[in-house]
């Protein structure tokens, strides 16, 4: 008989951040501690992380925390992670080897941790925990799911998953040990959310494969094939192509040692070395026109379009698009860079190539389709299902799949992060909430950033800056020359010269009124101008900038206290 605790610390309701605990009597189990790109800009703050402040009251009680697969939003917190709590980590080769690279990027040494790599074979014990893990098919290889057995049934972990029919090393799926673990009790499913809404997307890569045939046919020059270096399965599609079809290869971007280095290390592409080019940099003599060339320009995010960008502008240090030349983008934009894509395949179109952009619609999905969670559901039979990884709509599409399946509401726990939900001898028999706050970083993964810092500079980027000099002398009392006043960022319709006037009239104004007056108090001085000058700015602008203030007092007498 067992206590169970299930609680989200991120993943639920948004895309991104994903990390889990089950706690099953004394022990707390973590699954995955990834990070999250701020959806809307938040000036200055690079990820998002989960609050661990729950994790750190209670890190006696760790076992370990498991990673599913090597995808930013389900390893990337690791290092701020494990800053704080020096735990183990449990993940499959290829999932560590990044975590790995991710703690030295960190300046984290990778000996002080203790990092085990498992795999669909292995099995763990905790007290009274049987820890297993089965293989999955995702876009990157050796992802896992995982599975917890307890007295009362399991609990399964199947995030970032399909069953598209797929026989490339590192990817397949193991039917087999799913179908076990559902022979015996299943009490929980945690099963991702976020591919229920993707209708109609190929679920094999077939069309891909044979678009991608003909553009390579039909190609003069040379061909440039765009991807996120997450999605390492079609970028391993992509080279199969143009390896069979005998051509020369060449890795670019930040993405690519990355990507290169696995590949000749450790065979997790499936590439033959001596098809791979090292380009050399553009000058009058040299311009990589190499005959059967396709280059592979791989990134994340909006890497892959700005290193584009930068070859239809010949900018580039390596490759400049022209005539004959064919573009292939395979990385649909994320949400948020749509415009910025927009313009740098306007700027592709500008450079005459012939230019082939793969919608997401024409690709093969990743994660889990209604049909994908059917299949997972009727293999493991669980008694309580609870979609993770997701938006609220993604959540909800689970939901209805359930339901059609025939499993009642009280069954299904479509929860939020910080929900704490008490499974005792196998029957819900509480839900508590917990509060978290997310967690800002700002360019390093060891510090965070507060809400004032981030607002401050939101100010600055939409309303721009004031910046007033001024200075007085303390024994005259009175102003030394014109207060100089510098804008920053201004968009506004006013002219320069009519704001700096503006700006400048007040401060004479004011400083001088303050000068007259017997008692003079600095401080209050500058909270009185910076007032003056926001009010008077909005009047005419209707934008409030951010004001910083420097004012200088000469010939101050010795001693005297500020
Ligand atoms: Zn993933």
């Amino acid at each position: 008989m067992a206590n169970i605790k299930i609680m989200a610390l991120g993943g639920l309701g948004e895309q991104g951040k994903n990390m889990y605990i089950v706690e099953i009597n004394n022990d707390i189990f973590v699954l995955d501690a990834g990070l999250k790109y701020p959806e809307i800009d938040m000036y200055g703050v690079d990820a998002v992380v989960p609050d661990i402040t729950y994790l750190i009251e209670n890190k006696k009680r760790i076992q370990g925390i498991f990673l599913s697969h090597g995808h930013e939003d389900n390893i990337g917190a690791i290092p701020y992670l494990l800053k704080r709590i020096p735990v183990r980590v449990y993940g499959t080769h290829y999932t560590l080897s990044l975590v790995e690279d991710i703690l030295k990027t960190n300046k984290m040494d990778v000996k002080k941790f203790k990092l085990f790599r498992i795999n669909d074979k292995k099995v763990l014990t905790f007290n009274d925990v049987t820890c297993s893990f089965f293989n999955t098919t995702h876009s990157v290889p050796e992802s896992i799911g995982i599975s917890l057995q307890t007295e009362d049934g399991s609990i399964v972990y199947a995030t970032d998953f399909n069953f598209n029919p797929e026989t490339e090393d590192y990817y397949k799926v193991s039917y087999e040990k799913i179908t076990d673990i559902g022979k015996e009790k299943v009490l929980a499913v945690l099963a991702e959310s976020v591919g229920t809404s993707s209708l109609g997307r190929p679920t094999d890569y077939s069309s891909f494969e044979y678009s991608l045939n003909n553009i390579l046919n039909n190609t003069q020059k040379r061909v440039i094939i765009a991807g996120y270096s997450e999605d390492l399965l079609r970028v391993q599609k992509a080279i199969n192509i143009a390896l069979a079809k005998g051509k020369k290869i060449a890795f670019i971007g930040k993405g690519s040692d990355r990507l290169v280095n696995f590949a000749r290390n450790t065979n997790y592409i499936n590439i033959d070395v001596d098809a791979i080019i090292n380009l050399k940099y553009i000058d009058d003599n040299n311009k990589n026109m190499i005959e059967d060339l396709v280059i592979f320009v791989t990134g994340v995010r909006n890497e892959p379009y700005s290193a584009l960008n930068r070859m239809a502008k010949c900018e580039d240090r390596l490759i400049h698009i022209e005539k004959g030349d064919s573009v292939v983008i395979m990385c649909p934009p994320k949400s948020g860079s749509e415009l910025y894509v927009t313009n740098v395949i306007n700027e592709l179109y500008r450079s005459d190539a012939s230019i082939n952009v793969f919608e997401k619609k024409h690709l093969c999905g990743t994660h889990a389709t209604n049909s994908d969670l059917k299949m997972l559901y009727s293999m493991l039979k669980p008694k309580y299902a609870l979609p993770i990884k997701g938006e609220y709509r993604h959540m909800y599409d689970h939901s209805q799949v359930l339901i059609k399946m025939g499993y009642n509401k009280e069954n299904i726990l479509q929860l939020e992060n910080g929900e704490m939900v008490e499974i005792l001898n196998g029957e819900i028999v509480n839900i508590e909430k917990h509060v978290l706050t997310d967690v800002f970083i700002n360019g390093s993964l060891v510090g965070g950033v507060n809400e004032k810092v981030i607002k401050d500079r939101e100010t600055l980027a939409e309303e721009g800056a004031v910046i007033v000099n001024v200075s007085y002398d303390v024994r005259t009392r009175k102003l030394i020359g014109d207060p100089s006043i510098i804008t920053r960022g201004f968009t506004y319709k006013l002219p320069d010269e009519q704001l700096h006037e503006i700006v400048s009239n007040i401060t004479v104004k004011i400083i001088n009124n303050a000068l007259l007056k017997k008692t003079f108090n600095l401080e209050q001085l500058k909270d009185v101008l910076q007032n003056e000058i926001s009010n008077q700015l909005f009047r005419f602008t209707k934008h409030r900038p951010i004001i910083i203030l420097s004012i200088l007092e000469l010939n101050k007498p010795k001693n005297t206290k500020e």
